[in-house]
Order: C-alpha cells, then structure tokens, then sequence
C-alpha cells in the first residue's frame, strides 16, 4: 500500500503523549477534567500541534474541536477521540486516540502533498467522560442529536456549578449546542483508536483488536416489598422476608448470563428497615445487562423479570421494576471491520473481534449513521481510570501503525 518513504512517526506519538502527561497530571493521574482550566490548557496544547499543519481549526457549537485537511472530495473521513480524562485518570484514555489520529494527518499530508483524496478531519470530542456533570459522551450526543437538552439542563456538578455555567465558561452557548450535527454533513466514515480498559486482549496475548460494536445497556431497580417483623419472635415459616427474594436473584443474574452470554451485574442493594432485629421489608436491588445482540439482551431481561416474580410468588412478598436507563446496541460498519481486521493483521499477524463493554464516542456516531469502527489496543493490567491504566511502548507503536493503515483504506474505498 504504501512504500518506504511514510513519514509516519509511531514514536512522535508516545513522546507527545509523555509531554502532555507532565503537563496534565500531577502524583495522583490526569486530571484532564472536561471544561476546566487544565482542559482549556490541554486544547492550546493540541492547537499548537495543529497549527504545524496546513489545517483549518474551530470549536463548534458544543465544544467539540474539529481540524480539516481539506482533499478533492468534500466527503470526509473523521478521526476521532477525547482530550479529557476522568479526575486522577490515566496517561492514555481518549488521548492516544487523537494524537494517534493527528500523526495519521501529519503522514496524509506529507504523501498526498497537502491534498488527499478526500477531506480528513480530526475531532476532539468535548467532555466524553461525564466525570464532573455525570452525563458521558456530551459533545458526541449533541452532534449526533442524541442529547436530551432537558435533562441535561439540570445538570450540577458537584460544588453547585451547573453545566450550562460551564459551558459558558469556555465560550459555549447551551442552547445551541446541538447545532454541532452540521459537522457530520459530510462525513463518510468514523474512526476511533482506544485502550481496551479490560483484560480481554492482555489475557489472549494479543496486542490489537477489531470491535464489534458497542453493547446495548438494560439498567433496571428491583424492588421487593414484605413484611418487617419481629428477628426474634417470627418463626421462620411465618416470614416474608423481601432480602431473600431479593438474594435469589444473584446467583439467578449468573445463571441467566451464562444462557444468554453478555454480562449481567447486581450492583446495588438496600434494605429497610435495615436493623439487625427486623425481618426485611424492602430491598431494593440494581441490576444491569449488557449484550452486544439485542434479542439476546431482551431475552435476559424477561428471564430476569420472570425469575423475580418466581422468586416473589415463592416468597410471598411482592416485586416492582423501574427501568433507570436503557441504550440499544451498536453495530460497527460491515465494510470498515473488514479493513479494521485487515489492518490488524498485515501490522501484527492475529486479530481478536471483541465487543466493547464501555460506551465510546462512536457509539453516538454510529447512531447519527456514519459507517463507523474502532480499534482497540492492549491494556496492561486491564485497568483503566486510574493512574496505574498502561500500555506497553511496543504495542503503542503497533496501534500508531495499524491505526493508520486503517486510515488509508477508508480514504482510498471512501473518497
Ligand atoms: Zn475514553
């Protein structure tokens, strides 16, 4: 595909990474905090980088950065990641992603002498993590329409600060922030590189994988309702004990994963009245599945429901369900798996598809309707937000590498 003259620099990338990390970090992580100061000042950072470029930069009306090297075609190819971090987050989530994507512009521009085949550009979503308001993927959501500008109105970090205030801060109308979907007007496929932040890949040996799609999320409360009475005076016989309906779901939730596949996790319980001599009369549980098949992620979720009414009828103690948050599964394009696999391959010689756990940007770009697909890359203690979150140097150089081939088979089947 291309020859020995790639400018292509895998090692620029790692030393830009370790520059921005002493300068966005301190003893305990990144602290890339979307819509702070050290985030403004990690953006004057990246412009800085760009300005090296014969690119045209802006924020848009979201606060999502974006910088086109325009090509023949004014159908664009976008890369994609997120500058911010988590409070005390690590040196790589949603930064490599970028700053690979900068170096695959810094080599498209040299090969194709300041004119590809078409318009590439680089997007710096803005506030992906939802660390500070507690809602992720903002900029991504505004753009692709997602955002449900209602509810995220309430929103109120935790010193009071709203996120409207915010917003405004850095030169963000609140109101306007879904004029940002002009940016995909267009856009002809979505690219995003990303850390794995699960041991997936670490476990199988492998440095690089393709990804499926992003799993679809069912999060639901579960609340059974019995009797408190008396620890000392109520034979066992006699209880409706809402706790131990509530316990049988746990070793069910295994159960009805191990059936369906995908994850399934009782994250929370609470019981009132909550005093060591009471029989318990509420318990309230959290359950939350995810699947990458959505039939399969509907069908946990009926076993689920049924096995908590088994469970009730049983114990004579009544269940209600509240669904708290649902999202549908994400598929990632046919087409641009195949050259994620490919690239994969000709940089490492094995691939591994794998579904990603963690929503990301391109879910939300996915859903706007750009052919979409990320790549993912090893992560070493398969731990992420948090400081310890790593990858090896190695592998590093490996993503850069495959990152780009990728690149420039979706600028060479897309323009
Ligand atoms: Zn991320």
């Amino acid at each position: 595909m291309r020859g020995m003259n790639s400018t292509l620099d895998p090692r620029r990338t790692i030393a830009e990474l370790q520059e921005l990390r002493r300068l966005t970090s301190d003893e305990h992580g990144a602290q890339r905090v979307a819509f702070t100061p050290v985030w403004v000042k990690t953006r004057e950072w990246l412009r800085a980088k760009l300005s090296a470029l014969p690119v045209e930069t802006h924020v848009d009306a979201a606060g999502n950065l974006w910088s086109t090297l325009k090509g023949r075609s004014e159908k664009s190819l976008l890369i994609g990641g997120h500058m911010d971090s988590v409070p005390n987050g690590g040196w790589l989530d949603g930064c490599l992603n970028v700053l690979a994507g900068l170096e695959v512009l810094r080599r498209i521009d040299a090969q194709y002498d300041h004119q590809p085949p078409m318009t590439v550009r680089l997007v710096d979503w803005a506030d992906e993590e939802g660390a500070r308001f507690g809602r992720s993927l903002f900029g991504s959501s505004a753009c692709s329409g997602n955002l449900d500008l209602a509810e995220a109105s309430k929103l109120v970090d935790k010193d009071g600060v709203r996120l409207t205030d915010a917003l405004a801060g850095v030169g963000v109308t609140f109101e306007h922030v879904k004029d940002s979907h002009r940016e995909l007007a267009n856009a002809a496929a979505y690219l995003e590189l990303h850390i794995e932040q699960g041991p997936v890949l670490l476990d199988l040996g492998l440095p690089l994988g393709v990804v499926l799609g992003t799993f679809g999320v069912e999060r639901h409360a579960i609340t059974f309702h019995g009797q408190a009475a008396h620890s000392g005076s109520t034979p066992m016989n006699r209880r409706r004990d809402a706790f131990l309906a509530a316990a049988r779901m746990s070793p069910e939730i295994y159960e009805i994963t191990r059936r369906h596949g995908g994850v399934g996790t009782i994250g929370s319980c609470t019981t009132k009245p909550g005093i060591v001599t009471s029989v318990v009369e509420d318990c309230r549980i959290t359950l939350d599945q995810r699947h990458l098949d959505a039939a399969a992620l509907a069908a946990s979720l009926a076993d689920a429901r049924a096995a908590s009414e088994r469970f009730a009828g049983e114990g004579g103690v009544d269940v209600a369900w509240e669904r708290l948050w649902n999202i549908e599964p994400v598929l990632f394009d046919p087409r641009l798996l195949r050259f994620c696999e490919e690239a994969v391959l000709e940089t490492c010689g094995t691939v591994h598809r794998l579904p990603s756990g963690p929503l990301h940007d391109a879910a939300e770009v996915a859903r706007a309707g750009v052919p979409t697909v990320m790549m993912f890359v090893q992560s070493l203690h398969g731990i992420s937000h948090n400081k310890i979150e790593d990858t090896s140097e190695e592998h590093l150089e490996l993503c850069v590498r495959a990152f780009d081939r990728l690149a420039e088979k979706t600028l060479q089947t897309f323009a």
